[in-house]
């Protein structure tokens, strides 16, 4: 069958489709109803089923592969090595679910796990998959306050962390901001398990905080079951940044994710089982959560989880496991490929990779010189996908599991199965049939599986949020800008709100901005995203500030800037950490009060800033554009 058939099967005959993909999985009681949509936009998949993702992702392989790799833990920041069976992991991820419900954890029950990338993460999603509890990735990248918001909103029974990470051989703790956090919020786990790793000292308190390996001595042999569930309860929730400072819980199902992802190792990802896939994501990021765990295991393959640099030791680290674990299939993101090209491209040369088929690049716009790059130096299909926290999997690609299709440069490509995707004139709701013209991507519901069930705790917000954003239609708004080709082929152009992308991570600069100010001598600020070589995108912050007197000169400035951007490190991880922080007498607003960012943007990107009719006082827009020219 041609893709074209196969994508109009999974929309028009969706039922029959989508039971098909189901049998990929196994179910305790099979699905009596496929697609339930009786309550729009909540879409729910598989229901009646009953399932377990841990069960699917590691028990149903014991039999036939029990002794093959399941996991290969690298760390080239500790120089830690390990390959762990099928067989091995379902000791372990049993353990961690034993030391789980001796905390009392049950059955949708959050555990907040705020780790590095270690093999202990991975046992411990599983663990809360088996029983039933829904686990609350938060990345290792965030700090107290980022962490503090998360926890009071996921309210979990048990914290799981780590005394510290690693980056570029210097030690993180972990600790010390987990602890910060947990001072600040609200809600007070009963417990925290914590993985020692000797690489920083922590202070315990007692009564709450445990050593893992202790606990874990006790079950060394304890078998923990897998809870049927049913395929519409709660795996897991993620959150992900919007346009308000709060971010959203993004939550998932069990069967239908267990099934999207299945479907997508075999019709996108080119995944077989006993092969090896290697993700260089992390897991406090979607991609992590669908392709180094759940995917890869789903299909019975060996993930590799990996915590370091690209670029150390050297820059052929990557292809280094390629060659030695036969990598197969192999997922990234146009950033670390553009800092790998600012190395020596012998690293490419030095190593057997002929066991991969194809580097799948996703998170963030791929750029033409970086496509064309990796695929001369690779000599291997790159595979851009387009999608998001919220779809789980890719929404726009191709799949060349189904039928070999060539990938255009600069497109993601087209829509996937399960997906009704169109694009819509921003203001009239219309929809865009003709080739070139640009409007905005829109899913048109039900959802596929896979697809977020609602935001956590706030089914009001799901609908306003993503739901009601087109005038006139209730269509899922992706917030980007996209253009479709001749040949059905998607370009995104960036995106319609106040989300910008760093690197393939997701910020939102009104997180920023409540964070720059709460320093004290900061009365307003503006964050933009701003177009940068290397990472995609970087945040640049104009401030107003509130006593100008220490201001006099160029170093007092940049100490100031180096005080707001330890504000933002501390309170919302380097990650979030504005490139520069430029200090303004008055932000350009509209007459009714609202910040011009995309203007501020055009300024610092040098391009025209538009109909600039409605702003307040025209000399703010000078003043950044004065500052851009100085740099
Ligand atoms: P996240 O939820 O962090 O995965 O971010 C999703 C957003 O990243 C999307 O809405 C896009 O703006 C952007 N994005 C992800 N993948 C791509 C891609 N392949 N091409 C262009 N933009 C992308």
């Amino acid at each position: 069958m041609g893709y074209a058939e196969f994508h109009r099967r999974s929309l028009e005959d969706r039922d029959a489709f989508w039971a098909e993909q189901a049998k990929l999985i196994d179910w305790e009681t099979p699905p009596q109803q496929i697609c339930d949509n009786s309550n729009p936009p909540f879409t729910r998949w598989f229901v009646g089923g009953r399932t377990n993702l841990c069960h699917n992702a590691v028990d149903r392989h014991l039999g036939a592969r029990g002794e093959q790799p399941a996991l290969i833990y690298v760390s080239s920041e500790t120089n830690e090595e390990r390959v762990y069976s099928y067989r091995e992991l379902h000791s372990e991820v049993q353990r961690f679910a034993a030391v789980l419900k001796s905390q009392g954890v049950g059955k949708g029950d959050r555990v907040l796990i705020y780790m590095p990338m270690i093999a202990e993460a991975a046992f411990a999603m599983l663990a809360c998959a088996r029983i039933g509890a829904v686990h609350a990735v938060v990345f290792g990248g965030f700090a107290s306050v980022s962490l503090a918001s998360r926890i009071d909103d996921a309210t979990p029974k048990v914290v799981v962390s780590a005394d510290a990470g690693s980056r570029g051989g210097k030690v993180v703790p972990y600790k010390p901001l987990l602890d910060e956090a947990l001072r600040l919020s609200n809600h007070k786990p009963g417990s925290v398990l914590l993985v020692d790793r000797k690489l920083a000292p922590m202070e315990m308190t007692a009564g709450r905080d445990h050593d893992y390996a202790t606990l874990a001595d006790r079950h060394q042999r304890t078998t923990v079951e897998c809870e049927w569930l049913e395929s519409t309860d709660i795996s897991y929730t993620l959150y992900t940044s919007g346009t308000t400072g709060k971010p959203k819980g993004v939550q998932r199902d069990v069967g239908g994710y267990a099934v999207a992802l299945t479907a997508s190792m075999k019709h996108i990802f080119l995944g077989n089982a006993g092969e090896t896939y290697f993700s260089t994501s992390d897991i406090g990021w979607v991609v992590g959560h669908s392709y180094i765990i759940y995917g890869p295991l789903l299909a019975g393959m060996a993930t590799i989880m990996y915590e370091g640099l690209p670029t150390r030791p050297d820059a052929g680290v990557w292809w280094s496991l390629v060659e030695k674990y036969k990598v197969t299939s192999m997922f990234s993101a146009p950033t670390a490929v553009r800092v790998l090209k600012k190395q020596d491209p012998a690293f490419l040369k030095k190593y057997d990779l002929s066991s991969l088929r194809a580097l799948f690049l996703a998170g963030e716009p791929l750029d033409e010189p970086t496509a064309k790059w990796i695929a001369e130096s690779l000599g291997r299909p790159i595979i851009d996908n387009y999608w998001q926290t919220e779809s789980g999997w890719p929404i726009l690609t191709v799949a060349n599991g189904v039928e070999k299709k060539a990938s255009k440069f600069g497109s993601p490509g087209v829509p996937m199965y399960g997906y009704d995707v169109k694009l819509v004139h921003e203001s009239t709701g219309e929809e865009l049939k003709g080739p070139d013209q640009k409007g905005v991507v829109v899913i048109e519901g039900p959802t596929p599986p896979g697809f977020m069930q609602t935001v956590w705790r706030d089914d009001a917000r799901y609908v306003n949020t993503y739901w009601s954003s087109i005038p006139g239609r209730q269509v899922y708004s992706t917030f980007d800008w996209g253009i479709r080709d001749q040949d059905g082929y998607y370009y995104i152009l960036g995106r319609t709100d106040d989300v910008i992308n760093v690197a393939g991570h997701r910020l939102g600069t009104r997180e920023i901005e409540e964070s720059i100010s709460s320093h004290p001598n900061i009365a307003e600020v503006a964050v933009v995203g701003v177009a940068d070589q290397l990472k995609g995108q970087v945040a640049v912050a104009f401030a107003v500030v509130k006593d100008t007197s220490g201001l006099t000169d160029e170093a007092a400035k940049l100490k100031l800037e180096g005080e707001v951007m330890k504000v933002v490190d501390e309170q919302l991880g380097a990650v979030a950490r504005p490139a520069r922080v430029r200090f303004v007498t008055v932000l350009p607003k509209t007459r009714s009060g609202k910040l011009l960012r995309r203007a501020i943007q055009a300024v610092c990107e040098g391009r025209d800033p538009g109909d600039l009719t409605t702003i307040e006082d025209p000399t703010a827009l000078q003043q950044i554009k004065d500052l851009v020219a100085t740099r």
